[in-house]
C-alpha cells in the first residue's frame, strides 16, 4: 500500500491533501499537474515514486537557491544520490556533481543548463523516469519572456520519452494548463486543492506619498515578527533597507544584482533569524525554507495577482497566524507599468526579427531561442497573449487597491477559485484584524571605546 512507503520512506503516518492523489497518477503513468499551497508537501509528490520505481527523476528547477534547498533536504533526510548543476557553483563542485549523475536518483538542472547540447549529452543517456517541473508556473510568467528555454522544455520531454511529467506548483491561473500543454504537446491531469493560505491575514492601505507610507510602516516593524518587505526596484530595495536600519533594525537586502555570495550570506542570516527583516524584490523567496515568517508587506503592489500569491505564500509555513499588507501612493502605478511593459518583446518586434531589421540584443536573442521551436506565426500568437496577460493581472492588482469586498476572495476568483469558508481573520474588508505582536530584536548599539565618549562630552 501506498501508506506503507510513506511510513518507509518517509517516515509520515498519512498523505497531506492531494498528495496521494498526484502520486497514484504518478505511478500510472499520467502527466499530471499539482496545484498545492505553499509549504503542503509538494516535493514528496515526486520523492516517493522516485523511490518507489527505482528509476532516476530529473527535477527542472528555476532558481539555484531552490536547487540548493531541496539539494540540502535531501541530504539530510539520508539521501546520497542526489546531483545539481548550477551557475553558482566552482569548477570543483560543477565536476563532482557531473560525476555523480549516473548514480543520481535526483538531477536538478535549470532548464538553460540542460537545453545547452554539450551538457544535454551528459543526461540523454539515462534511464529518467520521472521528469518534474517544480515551481511550474514559471512556464507561463517566464517562458514568453526573459527566460524562453522555459518554453522549449518539450524538447526534454520529447527526448525521454518514456518519463511521466509532473508539474508542480502553488499558483496556477487558468492559462497554466493550457500552455503546459501546448509546450510539452502532451495532455495533463489537474489535482488541485486550493490556493487559499487560511493563516495569513490580508491588508490594504493606501498613502499619499512615500514619505507617509515610510511613516506608517517603520512603527509597524517593531513587532510584526520575521519580516519580508517587497519593493519593485533596486534603488527603492537600498532606499528603504537604510531608514529601517537607521530606525533602529538590522536589515537584509536583496535583488538580482547581488552576487550568488551575497545572496547566499543575507538569506542564511534572514532565515537563521539573525536579521528580522530583509527589503527585496521579487528575485527573492522561492525555495526559502523559513516557516515562521509572519508578515509580508508589499510596499509596492505586485505585477499579478500569481506573484501576489507566490509572494504572501511564503509567510506562515508552519501554519500560524500572519500577515500580507500591500501598500499604494498615486506614483506606484507609473513604476509598475515600466516593470511590467517596458522592453517586453511584442508582435511588432517579431515581426522585424522575420524582416531581419534591428532588434535590441535582449529581445533578438529571446526570439531566436523561442524560434528554434516555434514557427512566427506561433511567435506572434505567442508574444500578443503574453502581453494580454500582463495586463489582465496588472488590471486585477490596480483592482485590488480600491477593493471594499473580501480580499481573499477577489484574489482566487482570479485562478477560478471560490472561497468556501472565511478564516476568523479573513482582511481588513471584512473584519477588524488583530496585530501580530511578536517583537523584532533592535540593533545592538556598540559600546563606544574611551576616545569617542571623550568626543561626545564635547559635542
Ligand atoms: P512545498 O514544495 O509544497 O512548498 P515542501 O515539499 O517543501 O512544500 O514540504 C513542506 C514540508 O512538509 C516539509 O518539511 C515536508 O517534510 C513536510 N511534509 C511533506 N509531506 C508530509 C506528510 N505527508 N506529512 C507530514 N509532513 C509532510
Ligand atoms: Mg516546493
Amino acid at each position: 500500500m501506498l501508506q506503507d512507503s510513506l511510513k518507509e520512506w518517509f517516515g509520515f503516518d498519512t498523505f497531506k491533501p492531494g498528495q496521494e492523489e498526484i502520486i497514484n497518477h504518478v505511478l500510472n503513468h499520467t502527466n499530471t499537474l499539482g496545484i498545492l499551497p505553499t509549504g503542503s508537501g509538494k516535493s514528496l509528490c515526486y520523492q516517493l515514486p522516485t523511490y518507489i520505481n527505482q528509476q532516476p527523476t530529473l527535477i527542472i528547477s528555476p532558481l539555484i537557491s531552490l536547487m540548493d534547498d531541496q539539494v540540502m533536504q535531501l541530504k539530510l533526510h539520508g539521501e546520497r544520490h542526489v546531483c545539481c548543476i548550477h551557475s553558482g557553483m566552482d569548477e570543483n563542485e560543477r565536476t563532482q556533481n557531473i560525476q555523480q549523475i549516473n548514480q543520481s536518483r535526483f538531477i536538478f538542472l535549470s532548464p538553460e543548463f540542460l537545453l545547452q547540447k554539450h551538457n544535454f549529452k551528459l543526461f540523454q543517456h539515462l534511464n529518467i523516469g520521472l521528469i518534474v517541473l517544480d515551481e511550474a508556473h514559471c512556464l507561463s510568467e517566464w517562458g514568453y519572456d526573459f527566460r524562453p528555454h522555459y518554453a522549449l522544455v518539450g524538447k526534454i520531454v520529447n527526448h525521454f520519452k518514456k518519463a511521466t511529467v509532473l508539474a508542480l506548483t502553488a499558483t496556477a491561473p487558468s492559462y497554466l494548463t493550457e500552455d503546459l500543454e501546448h509546450m510539452l504537446d502532451q495532455s495533463f491531469h489537474i489535482v488541485k486543492t486550493t490556493m487559499n493560505r487560511n493563516n495569513i491575514a490580508l491588508a490594504h492601505k493606501n498613502f499619499a506619498n512615500d514619505d507617509e507610507k515610510l511613516a506608517w510602516l517603520l512603527p509597524k516593524l517593531t513587532h510584526s515578527g520575521s519580516t519580508i518587505i517587497y519593493v519593485s526596484s533596486k534603488k527603492m530595495c537600498l532606499y528603504l533597507a537604510q531608514q529601517i536600519y537607521n530606525y533602529g533594525f538590522l536589515t537584509g537586502i536583496y535583488h538580482g544584482d547581488l552576487s550568488y555570495q551575497e545572496r547566499h550570506t543575507v538569506q542564511h542570516q534572514f532565515i537563521n533569524n539573525e536579521i528580522p527583516i530583509i527589503v527585496a524584490t521579487s528575485a527573492f523567496g522561492m525555495g526559502i525554507n523559513k516557516k515562521d515568517i509572519r508578515t509580508i508587506i508589499h510596499f509596492h503592489l505586485s505585477t499579478s495577482p500569481s506573484n501576489y500569491m507566490q509572494e504572501i505564500g511564503r509567510a506562515g509555513r508552519d501554519g500560524a497566524q500572519s500577515q500580507a499588507i500591500s501598500l499604494y501612493q498615486p506614483d506606484d502605478s507609473y513604476l509598475l507599468e515600466t516593470l511590467l511593459f517596458t522592453d517586453i518583446v511584442t508582435t511588432e518586434d517579431v515581426t522585424a526579427f522575420e524582416l531581419g531589421e534591428f532588434l535590441p540584443p535582449d529581445k533578438n536573442e529571446i526570439i531566436k531561442t523561442l524560434h528554434s521551436y516555434y514557427s512566427i506565426t506561433q511567435l506572434h500568437h505567442i508574444f500578443k497573449t503574453a502581453y494580454k496577460r500582463k495586463q489582465l493581472g496588472y488590471i486585477r492588482m490596480l483592482g485590488y487597491k480600491n477593493l471594499d469586498q473580501c480580499r481573499r476572495a477577489y484574489m482566487i476568483e482570479f485562478f477560478n477559485e471560490n472561497l468556501l469558508e472565511k478564516p476568523e481573520q479573513c482582511c481588513d474588508n471584512d473584519s477588524e484584524l488583530i496585530e501580530i505582536n511578536i517583537l523584532n530584536r533592535k540593533k545592538v548599539k556598540r559600546k563606544m571605546n574611551f576616545n569617542e565618549k571623550i568626543q561626545n562630552l564635547f559635542k
